[in-house]
């Protein structure tokens, strides 16, 4: 059995306690590696070694443009390697090949994005109002930045937090889902290659509540940025509290995919299925309340379930496999008990409905893309995010009545919006209380553009210009011009 240990300083090292995990495959339901099981002590050493990293050293020598640099070649190197990487992320989270060597393929680019924009942090000269003094802000980094990620697409998210960090001139480690800790393990091989100084970037693998929160407290741990669910981003911007650590925080979402009658209906189903069946439905982003206008809702939900009902399912491994199965255990688990709980607060099943049983499914831990109609957005499969195949149909009358129904959950990442009418789409995008606003799409993301959640979908932003700045602190400095110091006792 292949064993992973963690990637600290340069070197490989095994937990200190000795112990390893098991990591599964979610296709064939088996155990296919052991992951080093860190605790207290490896988080001490790793937040060392990454502050050692920032302090001294070569690291702290770089110039801003000898950092571009690096993170360049580093997006070249994962652009060679783009298959092999997306072989791990699938053997480890079951999403489908054809998705994830696509997005690895992509990934690149946040590196030479951040990589460009190494060298254009500038501070201002500000024209301070005050007599003889001359004043301007430097942005500098934070120093240990700790970037805790989910299972369900490891390297993109830690790709969010890593390249504008190193932009910036912080040092990173990375703490990998205790579900999905192979692919970092590889990736982080091509930063050595690229020539990245030890303990610059590391990975220490554990579970959540054992290293990560041991990482999250370390005092010298300057910010916490977050993928995973709601629970696990309260706990750990508790934890980062008493540090005075920044944190960002990417949850959850309960996003609403509005069909109106006026849409092009063909594409709609197709922004309906990408929206829920995509991914197995693991993703923050899922459309997972498709809100369908009242006049179009019966014709529309029939063309839904003939579509989805084609859907292949298999082999994540297969180029042409469309549906994967679940990422975990408890996760299939998880999805399953929400078909029951729709079934039991009386939503209609309209398509699916349980375990996938198909010969092709082998013993993976499949579930059927799943469709409810009926479903009342008062009811917690329309409240409650499953994180899985299972779509809640709602229906509306108006404008007004999607809105007030889109908006009324507790999340706010995602929404997406079905229309030919350039008016309406306009007022959807002001109206809806989401991050981010897709119209006539789904499921679209890029290094350029900021993505992140209203309400309880999380706190900061990820990609996009603006967003190297949660990665530096501002400083102030003055400078006296004038040969005498004032009245001590008066503020100047
Ligand atoms: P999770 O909260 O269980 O775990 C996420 C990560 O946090 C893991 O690495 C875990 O080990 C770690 N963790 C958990 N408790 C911790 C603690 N107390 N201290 C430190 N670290 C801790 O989430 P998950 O099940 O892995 O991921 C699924 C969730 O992630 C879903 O809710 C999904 O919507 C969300 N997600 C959000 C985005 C986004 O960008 N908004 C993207 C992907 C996934």
């Amino acid at each position: 059995m292949e064993r992973f240990p963690m990637y600290i300083a340069g070197e490989w090292r095994e937990a200190a306690s000795g112990e390893w995990f098991e990591t599964q495959n979610p296709y064939t339901g088996k155990t296919w590696a052991l992951v080093a099981r860190g605790g207290e002590k490896d988080a001490d050493i790793a937040v060392e070694a990454a502050h050692k990293a920032f302090t001294t050293g070569d690291w702290p020598k770089l110039n801003a443009s000898q950092r571009g640099a690096l993170l360049r070649k580093v997006g070249d190197l994962i652009a060679e390697r783009a298959e092999q990487l997306a072989e791990y992320e699938v053997r480890d989270n079951g999403k489908l090949i054809a998705e994830m060597a696509g997005q690895l393929r992509y990934i690149p680019q946040w590196y030479y994005y951040y990589g460009g924009l190494a060298d254009k942090i500038e501070g201002e000269v500000i024209p301070i109002d005050k007599p003889g003094v001359f004043n301007y802000t430097l942005h500098e980094p934070l120093g240990v930045v700790l970037a805790i990620t989910a299972w369900n697409s490891p390297l993109l998210l830690a790709t969010w937090k890593i390249a504008p960090a190193l932009a910036a001139g912080n040092t990173v480690i990375i703490k990998p889902s205790e579900f999905t800790s192979t692919s970092a393990l590889e990736f982080v091989k091509l930063f050595e290659e690229a020539g990245f100084p030890p303990g610059v970037v590391n990975v220490a693998t554990g579970f959540g509540g054992e290293i990560g929160q041991a990482l999250v407290e370390h005092p010298l741990v300057r910010k916490v940025a977050f993928t995973g669910s709601e629970a696990g981003g309260v706990k750990v911007n508790q934890a980062a509290a008493p540090g005075m650590k920044k944190v960002s925080l990417e949850l959850g979402g309960k996003s609403p995919n509005i069909v109106f009658d006026d849409a092009n209906l063909d594409n709609a189903v197709k922004g309906a299925v990408a929206g829920i069946f995509a991914a197995t439905g693991q993703t923050c982003i899922a459309g997972s309340r498709l809100l369908v206008q009242k006049s179009i809702h019966d014709q529309f939900v029939e063309r839904l379930v003939a579509f989805a009902k084609t859907a292949r399912m298999g082999n994540p491994m297969d180029m042409d496999t469309q549906v994967g199965p679940v990422t975990t255990p408890p996760q299939f688990e998880k999805v399953l008990s929400y078909i029951d709980v729709a079934r039991n607060e009386g939503a209609q099943l309209a398509l699916g409905g349980g375990p996938a049983t198909r010969p092709e499914c082998g013993d993976g831990w499949f579930v059927e893309p799943t469709i409810f109609t009926g479903v009342n957005n008062a009811m917690r499969i329309a409240q409650e995010e499953v994180f899985g195949p299972v779509l809640s149909v709602i229906p509306f009358e108006d404008e007004e009545e999607a809105i007030r129904i889109g908006n009324d959950v507790a999340y706010g990442l995602a929404a997406g919006v079905w229309t030919t009418s350039l008016n309406r789409a306009h007022i959807m995008a002001a109206k809806l209380q989401a991050g981010t606003v897709w119209v006539n799409t789904y499921r679209a993301v890029s290094y350029m553009s900021p993505f992140g959640g209203y309400k309880r979908s999380g706190m900061g932003r990820e990609n996009g210009q603006a967003m190297i700045k949660d990665y530096l602190q501002t400083k102030s400095v003055w400078i006296n011009t004038e040969t005498e110091f004032p009245n001590p006792f008066a503020m100047r």
